[in-house]
């Protein structure tokens, strides 16, 4: 019977989504039990979170003062070490996940399988290859740990149940010190949402013309609490930051809500949002190739449909 350790996400008080995404996709298969690893320096709080996922059946608390950041070289170890007791170990296809499951991987001695994004077995999995072009199925071997990361696009976040039970480990595997936490630079700030697990994202491209001009484009993310984005073309223009770039080699994401501003359509971008809920389209262009895929088309010129969704929003 499969037994699934899920490493969780979190930024030392919130637990991410994504980690309630790896618990929808453990939950998809029988298994005996689906833990979630909790790193940190006091991680009280985000594992009463992960508890309180449903189908979560305990939470391992590995408290360390050298948890206190993510640091995929100081975390894999440990994670290597308690999943001896486990038929699989889960981590997010978030940048967290894909930093760290490699790792954890080759620690163990395993080559690690990419985006599950469904199980036919515990054992036999579908995901994406090609920039999702094609789906592959791949059956893992039961004699070896499965190291694998969850396409969080492709499953929901498990709801809250019944509070799982906490135990706490103390960490003894020796930590490497030639990794250190330095600092975190990131272009997602404002205190906005999450892009990767964001419920509505409004993303810019090359038609918004100016790194200046993005300033629209997080007035709107704004007034809607949204995550702010970026085609290719932005990010290469130097508009926005590279981790806010949304496609085939971005991120892949599936909000409830997704608006594209100035935003062609090319394939490499639709691969990243194919997944979204509710996709909507401003562009001068009417020929543009987004508006063939968009659930709502507006054609005009962004610089005035924008600033008017913002006040008509505001009132
Ligand atoms: C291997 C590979 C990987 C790639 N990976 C990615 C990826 O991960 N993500 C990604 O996005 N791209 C990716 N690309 C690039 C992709 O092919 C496109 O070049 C890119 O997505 C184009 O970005 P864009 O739509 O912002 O720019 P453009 O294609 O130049 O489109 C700009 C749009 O803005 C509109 N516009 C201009 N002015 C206004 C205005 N005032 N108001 C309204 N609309 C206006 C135009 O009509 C146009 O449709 C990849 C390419 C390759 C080859």
């Amino acid at each position: 019977m499969a037994r699934v350790l899920i490493v969780a996400e979190h930024d030392g008080a919130t637990l991410n989504a994504s980690t309630a995404k790896c618990v929808s996709c453990a939950a998809s298969f029988e298994s005996s039990a689906i833990d979630v690893a909790v790193l940190a320096d006091d991680g009280a709080g985000v594992a009463a979170q992960a508890a309180a996922i449903d189908g979560v059946t305990g939470v391992v608390r590995l408290d360390h003062p050298a948890n206190r950041y993510a640091v995929a070289a100081v975390a894999a170890p440990q994670i290597a070490e308690l999943a001896a007791d486990y038929t699989h170990v889960f981590g997010p296809s978030t940048t967290f996940g894909k930093d760290l499951m490699p790792r954890i991987a080759a620690l163990l001695g395993v080559g690690q399988l990419s985006d599950i994004m469904s199980a036919e077995t515990p054992w036999r999995f579908k995901r994406p290859i090609y920039a999702g072009n094609a789906i592959l199925t791949v059956e893992a071997s039961q004699d070896r740990p499965v190291v694998a990361t969850v396409r969080t696009a492709s499953y929901q976040a498990a709801e809250s149940g019944a509070a799982a039970p906490i135990t706490e480990r103390a960490v003894e595997t020796e930590l490497p010190s030639h990794t250190r936490y330095v600092e975190l630079r990131s272009d997602s700030g404002g205190g906005r949402p999450d892009l990767q697990t964001a419920s509505r994202v409004i993303s810019g491209g090359r038609g918004v013309g100016s790194k200046e001009n993005f300033e629209i484009i997080d007035g709107l993310a704004d007034a809607l609490g949204a995550a702010v984005g970026a085609s290719r073309a932005a990010v290469d223009a130097g508009y926005a930051g590279n981790d806010l770039q949304v496609g085939q080699t971005g991120k892949i994401i599936a909000p409830d809500l997704y608006i594209a501003v100035g935003i062609s359509g090319a394939i490499q971008h639709l691969t990243g949002i194919k997944d979204a809920g509710v996709i909507v389209a401003i562009n001068k262009d009417a020929e543009a190739p987004l508006f063939e895929i968009a659930d709502i088309g507006l054609v005009a010129d962004l610089f005035t449909a924008v600033p008017e969704l913002v006040e008509a929003l505001k009132t």
